[in-house]
């Protein structure tokens, strides 16, 4: 079977969220079920150095306005299609914020060029490959299952992979024009969403299936609360939607050989994580000590539940834990954690910056991660948590609530928990699910116990690559029916 994927970001190559680990990961683990992907994102210039050996594979004369082209490459184990098109790619900035924090004014053009060259090769527009299905991720690569509905060419199978709705991609009507799609894709079977144009609502219309990344969002989603207007879209495509957990790269993040962390370890020598723990407190100043070390590493975003953690910053110093911080996000909560670290030296500290191997050496130091998300797709944070033996503390929604077993007594008895979970997401909940994770770390054979039990959870693709390709063939079967 061969899949065309489409994303907006690719680890290693480009990475802001967990969209990137999975646009990374997913294409390898599919491998061994007899998928192959290859995988279509933009040519920013951080591709472009990373990249070598780089071949020609298709010239688009007018892509939206600009001349383009795809060039195929290998890029440690990933098939690569990268559109290159200086015009709309090579700038500096992230790959949706320029220089200086903000959108780029032009997304809606960069992210529909995107699905355009996608939605050509899917339609055979390239020598030699053509894909069975094609399978696009997020608001940046939604127009795919559009421009193909709307060709002269019959389209192929398609899935949408929603990692956050909260991110629609929306722009107002006067860009339709020029996303070179005819009229009547201006309407509520097409694009048009609530006057506007809506990249996600026109890919979820379009979109043989629907997939988000844990059962428990893909229900979230079908609420008021959660839907982000989409709701009743999604309930309208009930049948067609899916949630299928993400899993992790365990070559990545394996604690017996990851280069990032101060000392290796595995489930039989936890105590070699003392070493590890030994290293963040140097990293981030704090004081050393016996009590517990946990952890945060996130964007400091309202989502995340940041601000709700912010309240209780000098209540966690209270019970004797000390904090370690690494994220970067909302300026007014930087300050907030600032100040608490300042009023608390060598009990709270904050590292303000996107550290991806600092990120992994904290994972293997500290005892537990909180994670107070007021929603979440799925979370990979908590996944490397467990399988890192670095305890998660976790609201209990979305993908945290399917991957983390709570240490009720039943669970404790069983030997069955690996975490701590709580909701609603509040100050008082969230103090007493961290009173509740200091009380168990008080007690080290449980806590000893809760960490191993995480260590073995499956975390791995497999499974999960097992459920996207089952549901990749249910596709093709629809499309020969
Ligand atoms: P989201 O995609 O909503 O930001 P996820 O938990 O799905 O949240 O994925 C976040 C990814 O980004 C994880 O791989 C996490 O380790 C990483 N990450 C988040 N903030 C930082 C940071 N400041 N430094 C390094 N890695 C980070």
């Amino acid at each position: 079977m061969q899949v065309l994927s489409v994303a907006s970001e690719v680890y290693p190559l480009v990475k802001t969220g967990g969209l990137a680990d999975v646009a990374g990961a997913l294409p390898l683990a599919l491998a061994h079920h007899g998928v192959r992907v290859r995988t279509l994102m933009p040519g920013y210039p951080a591709v472009m150095h990373a990249t070598r050996d780089r071949t020609p594979v298709m010239a688009i004369a007018d892509l939206l306005g600009h001349p383009a082209e795809i060039v195929e490459t290998n890029h440690r184990g990933l098939d690569l299609l990268i559109l290159d098109c200086p015009a709309l790619f090579d700038r500096e900035g992230g790959p949706y914020l320029d220089a200086a924090g903000k959108d780029h004014a032009d997304n809606w053009r960069r992210f529909a060029a995107l699905s355009r060259a996608g939605a050509l090769i899917a339609q055979g527009g390239m020598d030699g490959w053509q894909p069975d299905l094609v399978h696009v991720h997020d608001w940046q690569a939604a127009l795919v299952p559009v421009y193909m509905r709307y060709a002269t060419t019959p389209e192929i199978p398609s899935l949408i992979t929603i990692h956050n709705i909260a991110f629609q991609g929306q722009y107002g009507a006067d860009i339709f024009k020029h996303l070179e799609l005819p009229p009547h894709a201006f309407s509520i079977e097409g694009v048009e969403y609530f006057g506007s144009v809506g990249f996600l609502k026109g890919g979820m219309q379009a979109s043989w299936a629907i997939s988000t990344v844990s059962p428990s969002y893909a229900e979230e989603i079908l609420t008021p609360e959660f839907g982000m207007g989409l709701e009743g879209l999604l309930a309208h495509r009930f049948d067609d939607l899916v949630g299928i957990v993400n899993g992790i790269d365990a070559t990545v993040w394996n604690p017996e050989s990851d280069a990032h962390i101060a000392a290796p370890y595995g489930i039989g020598t936890l105590k070699g994580r003392a070493a590890n723990k030994r290293a963040v407190e140097a990293r981030f100043g704090l004081a050393p000590g016996s009590g517990p070390v946990f952890c945060v590493i996130s964007r400091l975003t309202w989502q995340k539940g940041m601000d709700v953690l912010a309240e209780v910053l000098d209540d966690l110093v209270q019970l004797g834990v000390r904090l370690a911080v690494l994220g970067s996000g909302d300026r007014a909560l930087e300050n907030v954690f600032h100040a608490a670290a300042a009023r608390h030296p060598g009990g709270v500290a904050l590292i303000s910056a996107y550290d991806e191997p600092l990120s992994h050496l904290m994972q293997a130091g500290c005892d537990g991660i909180i994670i107070p998300s007021r929603f979440e797709p799925c979370g990979l944070t908590q996944l490397y948590g467990l399988r890192y033996g670095c305890v998660p503390i976790v609201a209990r929604t979305g993908g945290l609530n399917d991957t983390v077993i709570d240490a009720s007594p039943a669970a404790l008895s069983a030997r069955a928990a690996t975490g701590i979970s709580f909701g609603p997401v509040t100050a008082g909940n969230l103090l007493r699910a961290v009173r509740r994770a200091v009380r168990l770390y008080q007690e080290p054979r449980v806590w000893t116990a809760m960490q191993k039990q995480g260590m073995k959870s499956d975390v791995s693709w497999d499974m999960s690559a097992g459920l996207y390709a089952s549901l990749y063939s249910d596709l093709l079967m629809r499309k020969g029916a």
